[in-house]
C-alpha cells in the first residue's frame, strides 16, 4: 500500500498549518478565529467548519490527514468523515475507505457525488495519509459567463485517483456559488475527531510561467 508522502513546502508556498497554531484558520460563518485543538502536531476536526483567511484561485496544495478507527457498527459516511473543500465550494471527501473494492461517489477521495476516485488509494485508519491536489479555477469571459469550467487532480498517497476532472457546479455544502470569485481553503468537520497536519498550498499564476 502507498505511503504518506510528506512533501516539504517551495518557494512562494503560504504554511497554512505546521502544527503550531491556526492563525491562518477562521470559523465558518462568523470569521471568529478558529478553536480546534491541536495535539502533537495536528489540528483535530471539532468546533465546526473552518477555512483559511486567504483566498485562492489556481493552487497546488498538499496536506496530510488521519482518520479514526470506528467501531465495526458504524458504517458508511459516519466513518471519519471530513472534507477538504477547495475554493470552499468544491469537496474532496474525507472518509475511512479503507479495503473499499470500487470506492464511489461518497468514498474517500471522491469530489463528492461528481466522481468516485479511480483507485482506492486509502491506507487503514489511524495511519497519516496524503493528498496533493492541482486546482484550476473556472474561467470567464467579459460578459461573465463561464468559458471553461473548474478542474481538478488528486493524488492520494502519491497514487492518481482524480485526473484533470471537469467540475461543472459546486459539491454539496458550498459557502456560495460565486464560482468567478476567489475562495478558501475550508476543512469540514463532520463529527469525526479526523486530524490534520502539514498543510500548505502554492497559489499559480493564472496563465502559466513564463520565464526563460
Ligand atoms: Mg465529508
Amino acid at each position: 500500500m502507498a505511503d504518506a508522502i510528506s512533501v516539504p513546502p517551495p518557494h512562494g508556498a503560504i504554511v497554512l498549518f505546521d502544527g503550531k497554531n491556526l492563525e491562518h484558520w477562521v470559523q465558518r460563518g462568523s470569521g471568529e478565529p478558529a478553536a480546534w485543538p491541536i495535539e502533537d502536531g495536528a489540528m483535530i476536526t471539532k468546533g465546526g467548519d473552518i477555512q483559511t483567511l486567504e483566498l485562492f484561485q489556481d493552487f497546488f496544495l498538499h496536506l496530510e490527514f488521519r482518520v479514526p478507527d470506528s467501531p465495526p457498527e458504524v458504517k458508511g459516511q459516519g466513518r471519519g468523515n471530513s472534507g477538504v473543500y477547495l475554493q470552499g465550494r468544491y469537496e474532496i471527501q474525507v472518509l475511512d475507505s479503507w479495503g473499499i473494492l470500487e470506492p464511489g461517489k461518497g468514498d474517500c477521495g471522491a469530489l463528492y457525488n461528481f466522481a468516485a476516485p479511480l483507485v482506492n488509494a486509502c491506507k487503514r485508519p489511524e495511519e497519516w495519509q496524503s493528498y496533493d491536489v492541482v486546482f484550476r479555477a473556472p474561467r470567464f469571459d467579459a460578459q461573465g459567463r463561464m468559458t471553461e469550467q473548474a478542474r481538478v487532480t488528486v493524488l492520494q498517497n502519491g497514487l492518481v485517483i482524480q485526473n484533470n476532472v471537469l467540475l461543472n457546479g459546486q459539491t454539496g455544502g458550498a459557502i456560495n456559488e460565486d464560482y468567478a470569485e476567489p475562495g478558501p481553503l475550508l476543512l469540514q468537520d463532520h463529527g469525526n475527531l479526523v486530524r490534520f497536519r502539514n498543510i500548505w498550498i502554492l497559489p499559480l499564476p493564472l496563465s502559466g510561467a513564463d520565464h526563460y
